[in-house]
C-alpha cells in the first residue's frame, strides 16, 4: 500500500450555476496566506491530528507517499511557486516517491509560462473542467472557458511536456441536445485525452441551479435542463463513442485509456490511506475518517494560532466499513469479490446481493459481483440502500 495526499484549494474566478462545492471567489490576496497555512499543515500534522483525537497506525509511518491531487476550486489559479512551495513541504515531510501529481485547471487559466512551471515542479497530469464544447452550454453554466480556450489550452500543455490529461464533461447541462452531447463527445474523442470523466448534472440545493430546479423555477436556464431519461442516454452514449475510441470505462464515472487509470482516485476506491490538507478537505487512515473546517478564512487563522483544523472525525465500525466496501466497490466496474470480503469481514454477504441478482441490476461472475452494465446510469447508492 501507499499513501496519497489531497489538497484542496477552495479559490474561483467566479461561481457556476451548477456549483455546490464549498469555494469562493476571494481576492488574489489570500492566495500567498492560504498556500502558507497548508505548508504549515503539512509539516505539523502529527501533532494538531493527535490533538483532534485522531489515532494514526503505526503502519502508515513506513508508507510512501506516491499520489498528490490539487483539487478545489481552481487551484490553476495559484501562483506556480505557490503550487511548488506545498509539494516541498510534502517532500520534507514524508517518506515520498511522486509517480503521479496531478492539478485540477481550467483551460482559460493553461499560459505558457505556467505550464512550464508545472512541469517543472513535477505537476505532470492535468484535470481538465472542460464541461463541454458548446459555448451555449458554458455560458449559460458561468463557466469562464469558451471551447477555444480548450484549442488554445492544449498545444501548450504538450509544448511543455505534459501529455497526461483528463477532460471532465457533465451530462445534463441547460440548452444540452443529444446533437451538442454527441458533438463534444466526439470534439473531446478527436482531441484523445488519456483519461475522461462523465458526471452527470447533480440536483440539490448546494448549487444556484439545483434549488432553482428543486423549487420549479426558471432562473440560470434551468427550464432548459435535459430530462434524467436524456442524461441517462447520454450517458450511455458517451459508453459506447468511449469503448469504440479505445477507452476502458473503468469506474462509473471514469475511462482510461489502457495504463491511464487514476492512481490517485484508486485510493478512494479501495479504501487506501490518504491525507487531505487544506479547508474541507477529507482524510481517511484506514480506521478513521476526518474532515476539516470549510472556512478558508478561518481555516487560516486556525492553523496561524496553532489550533487543529479537524472539525469532524469518526472512527469507522467493522459495520461501516463493509457498507463502504460494498458502495466503493460497485462503483468500479471490476465489481466485488465476496470471497475478499468474506476473507477479511468473517461473514458472507451473498444474502444481500440476491433481490438485485433476481431483478437483473447485478451480475455474478464466479465470487465478483457487478452492476449489470445497462443499469450503470442508476446511482449506485439506490443499489447500496436497496441491498440493506
Ligand atoms: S470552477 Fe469548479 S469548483 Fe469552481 S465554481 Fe466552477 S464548478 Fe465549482
Amino acid at each position: 500500500m501507499s499513501l496519497g495526499i489531497y489538497i484542496q484549494v477552495p479559490f474561483c474566478q467566479t461561481k457556476c450555476t451548477y456549483c455546490n462545492f464549498h469555494t469562493g471567489v476571494v481576492s488574489s490576496a489570500r492566495f500567498a496566506p492560504y498556500v502558507t497555512a497548508v505548508q504549515r499543515e503539512i509539516r505539523e500534522h502529527r501533532a494538531r491530528l493527535c490533538n483532534a483525537g485522531v489515532t494514526l497506525p503505526t503502519s502508515l509511518d513506513s508508507e510512501i507517499v506516491d499520489t498528490v491531487y490539487f483539487g478545489g476550486g481552481t487551484p490553476s489559479l495559484l501562483d506556480p511557486a505557490h503550487l511548488l512551495g506545498m509539494l516541498d513541504a510534502i517532500r520534507e515531510t514524508f517518506r515520498s516517491e511522486l509517480r503521479e501529481v496531478t492539478l485540477e485547471a481550467d483551460p482559460e487559466t493553461v499560459e505558457p509560462q505556467r505550464a512550464a512551471a508545472w512541469a517543472a515542479a513535477g505537476i505532470k497530469r492535468i484535470s481538465f473542467g472542460v464541461q463541454s464544447f458548446s459555448d451555449i452550454e458554458l455560458k449559460a453554466t458561468g463557466r469562464m472557458h469558451r471551447r477555444a480556450d480548450i484549442y488554445r489550452a492544449m498545444p501548450i500543455l504538450h509544448e511543455a511536456g505534459i501529455f497526461n490529461t483528463s477532460f471532465d464533461l457533465i451530462a445534463g447541462l441547460p440548452h444540452q441536445t443529444p446533437e451538442s452531447w454527441h458533438n463534444s463527445l466526439d470534439e473531446l474523442i478527436q482531441l484523445a485525452p488519456p483519461h475522461v470523466s462523465i458526471y452527470l448534472l447533480e440536483v440539490d440545493e448546494g448549487s444556484h441551479l439545483g434549488s432553482e430546479l428543486l423549487r420549479g423555477g426558471t432562473k440560470y436556464s434551468a427550464s432548459a435542463v435535459p430530462s434524467d431519461d436524456a442524461m441517462a442516454e447520454s450517458y450511455n452514449l458517451a459508453r459506447t463513442l468511449l469503448a469504440a475510441a479505445g477507452y476502458e470505462h473503468y469506474e462509473i464515472s471514469n475511462f482510461a485509456k489502457p495504463g491511464f487509470n487514476s492512481q490517485h482516485n484508486r485510493k478512494y476506491w479501495r479504501r487506501e490511506p490518504y491525507f487531505g490538507f487544506g479547508a474541507g478537505a477529507h482524510s481517511f487512515s484506514g480506521l478513521q475518517r476526518w474532515a476539516n473546517a470549510h472556512d478558508s478564512a478561518d481555516y487560516v487563522q486556525t492553523i496561524a494560532v496553532g489550533k487543529t483544523p479537524v472539525e469532524q472525525l469518526e472512527t469507522i465500525s467493522t459495520s461501516q466499513a463493509l457498507e463502504e466496501e460494498l458502495f466503493l466497490g460497485l462503483r468500479q466496474l471490476a465489481g466485488i469479490d465476496l470471497g475478499r470480503l468474506q476473507d477479511i469481514y468473517g461473514m458472507s454477504i451473498n444474502d444481500r446481493f440476491q433481490t438485485l441478482e433476481t431483478s437483473g441490476l447485478l451480475e455474478r461472475d464466479g465470487s465478483i459481483v457487478r452492476l449489470a452494465p445497462r443499469h450503470l446510469s442508476i446511482s449506485n447508492e439506490v443499489f447500496v440502500e436497496r441491498m440493506r
